[in-house]
């Protein structure tokens, strides 16, 4: 009898090294790739609105390299499984394969749906695209999930040549001719105002712009990272992360042309680089061990810790819009909302500024994120918060806090980064460009800079917000006595 399989694409919209594509082209006649747009299921967690704009590109890229095999995307809107119900209804599938997905909601939905279908006599497997180890194969030696990155990364990195990245396959069965196909455009991914012109000039979303630049970051970039990954005006880092997010590239086939050109990924020069992959797969192992994460301190002693309770709106608002007055903040705040994305040094440094010299909790910096942000992940993004606001696994000390001005100074030398973001700002002298309202005022006038007309005073004394979250920490120490 001709067999009929569903792959359900979700967060994995690659043909390389997709191993439910892979075991649902096992004696397939007809393959159905199908892509379920169901916001309502992710709730609270739905995709930000920088995340729809990357998945409408994610999902054109996916039907054009499909129907390059012969194939193409059929894309469906509703509830997941009253949609699978009736895709296998109209077409008599029997089998239905996907990968796993990590993230509280998305697990929970997903056991009920493999319950349902195996209930209806659908043969249904899920797999393992997105991690190199599943979040329950690595373990302490009491069989504990890890909190401390340097144990959990030593366990994994002994074991990275196990595991091999599969091939594209060369073609595929065709989809059955009959069936209803959503186009795409009817998901209402895109904005309606176009809001979204720096993304477009920043980013191109799919699977071959990702192995793409994959390819040029470990052929030409990858031995200059250690040096290079912490200063924001250089494209020192990959760039990866919103490919790797929607699994159009996957951490096996990165190792795998790490190894291809340098040897021993857990050697130098691509140490450090391979070890930021082991900083997602701990996020996912996190996310995965302790769910109430997303919203809550994996230090449940930081519940406690007594957030901002006046002028906390407007406070909040002047972060998201860049308008903190201190450069380094607003310059990433900007580049975020511009481009969708920030890079990693300056998302700790305006994570550290709003969660301790505004006492903002991070949950409203979490979700400013989510919405923002073309890599919005919910394991990373969770760790990058709680990590900073010093309440996660293996975190910076509460009371190491940023002083965003140095930051800037060791970082940002000559201010490049800050003068590209925050253009109001480029005349200044390098010396007084993380800090202007410490500069004289002859200086700013032949600037051009009038503070607080042409860029906001500081919106926090540096030192005594900092000295009033050495203050609140306090409450959080007693908590734990
Ligand atoms: C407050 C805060 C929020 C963050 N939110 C997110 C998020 O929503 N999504 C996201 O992908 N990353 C997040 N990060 C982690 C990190 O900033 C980004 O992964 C990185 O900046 C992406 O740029 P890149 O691809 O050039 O990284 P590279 O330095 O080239 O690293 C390669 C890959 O490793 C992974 N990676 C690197 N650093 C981390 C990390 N600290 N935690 C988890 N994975 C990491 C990413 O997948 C990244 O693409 C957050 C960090 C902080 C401090």
């Amino acid at each position: 009898m001709p067999s009929t399989v569903i792959l359900w694409l979700r967060r994995d919209l690659r043909l390389d090294d997709n191993p439910a594509l892979q075991a649902a082209l096992h004696g397939c006649d007809t393959l159905l790739p199908v892509y379920v747009h169901d916001p309502d299921s992710d709730a609270p967690w739905a995709p930000g609105a920088a995340s729809r704009w990357w998945l409408h590109g994610s999902l054109t890229s996916m039907d054009r390299a499909l129907r390059t095999l012969g194939s193409r995307l059929l894309i469906a809107r509703g509830e997941s499984l009253a949609e699978l119900r009736r895709i296998v209804a109209a077409t008599g599938a029997t089998r239905i394969h996907w990968n796993r997905l990590y993230d509280p909601t998305s697990r929970k939905r997903d056991g009920q749906i493999k319950q349902a279908l195996r209930t209806d006599g659908l043969r249904v497997e899920s797999h393992n695209a997105s991690l190199l180890f599943e979040p329950w194969e690595i373990a302490t030696g009491n069989g504990e999930p890890y909190r401390v990155f340097t144990a959990f990364w030593r366990r994994c990195a002994a074991r990275l040549s196990e595991v091999p990245p599969l091939r594209a396959p060369a073609a595929l069965p065709p989809p059955p001719d009959s069936l209803d196909a959503l186009p795409l455009e009817r998901l209402g991914l895109l904005p309606t105002i176009p809001w979204d012109a720096g993304m477009r000039e920043a980013w191109t979303p799919g699977e071959t712009a990702a192995l793409e630049q994959a390819r040029a970051f470990v052929h030409d970039r990858i031995q200059g990272y250690a040096n290079e990954r912490d200063l924001p005006a250089q494209a020192g880092t990959s760039a990866l992360s919103p490919h790797l997010h929607f699994g159009e590239i996957g951490p096996r086939r990165i190792l795998a042309m790490v190894r291809e050109q340098w040897g021993d990924p857990s050697a130098d020069p691509v140490e450090p680089f391979v070890r930021e992959i082991g900083w997602r797969e701990f996020a996912h192992h996190l996310i995965y061990h302790y769910p109430h994460t997303t919203d809550e301190p994996l230090d449940r002693r930081f519940a406690a810790l007594p957030w901002r309770e006046d002028d906390a709106d407007r406070m909040l608002r002047a972060w998201q819009r860049g308008a903190t007055g201190i450069p380094l903040v607003d310059a990433g705040m900007r580049q975020l909302w511009h481009t969708g994305w920030m890079h990693n040094r300056v998302r700790m440094v305006v994570a550290s500024f709003l969660t301790k010299n505004l006492r903002l909790p991070w949950q409203a910096g979490a979700r400013w994120f989510w919405d923002t942000l073309v890599d919005a992940d919910l394991a990373a993004n969770s760790l990058g918060w709680q990590w900073s606001a010093g309440c996660g696994a293996d975190a910076a000390p509460y009371f190491r806090i940023f002083n965003p001005v140095l930051q800037g100074e060791r970082f940002d030398k000559t201010g490049t980064y800050v003068r590209r973001w925050c253009p109001e700002l480029a005349r200044l002298p390098d010396k007084y460009i993380h800090q202007p309202w410490t500069a004289p005022s002859a200086l700013l006038d032949h600037a051009g800079i009038r503070i607080g007309r042409d860029y906001p005073a500081p919106i926090v004394d540096l030192k005594a917000s900092r000295e009033a979250a050495l203050a609140a920490y306090e409450v959080v120490k007693s908590a734990g006595r």
